[in-house]
């Protein structure tokens, strides 16, 4: 039997909790608190993802595309841990 898993995160940008599928949530790589090449990738709320993609735009750069099921439950066996 499968069943979903809500996966509880806080968004590294301004910290809400949020639940995300960790396979598609849109993410930054982050390192001692500050965006980072060289960090983990940690995920963002939609709220910061879609305000982070207003300034790429402005700054003539692509705008990351947030999937439907960005927020949402995932199916048990498509947990990467
Ligand atoms: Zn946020």
């Amino acid at each position: 039997m499968s069943g979903y898993a809500f996966v509880i995160a806080s968004c590294c940008s301004c910290g809400v909790m949020i639940c995300c599928n960790p396979n598609t949530v849109p993410s930054i790589r982050m390192l001692n608190g500050k965006p980072d090449e060289s960090g983990s990738r940690e995920p963002l709320c939609r709220g910061c993802a879609e305000a982070l993609n207003v300034a790429k735009v402005k700054a003539g750069l692509d705008a990351v595309p947030i999937r439907p099921d960005a927020y949402d439950a995932i199916p048990e066996e498509e947990l990467p841990f």
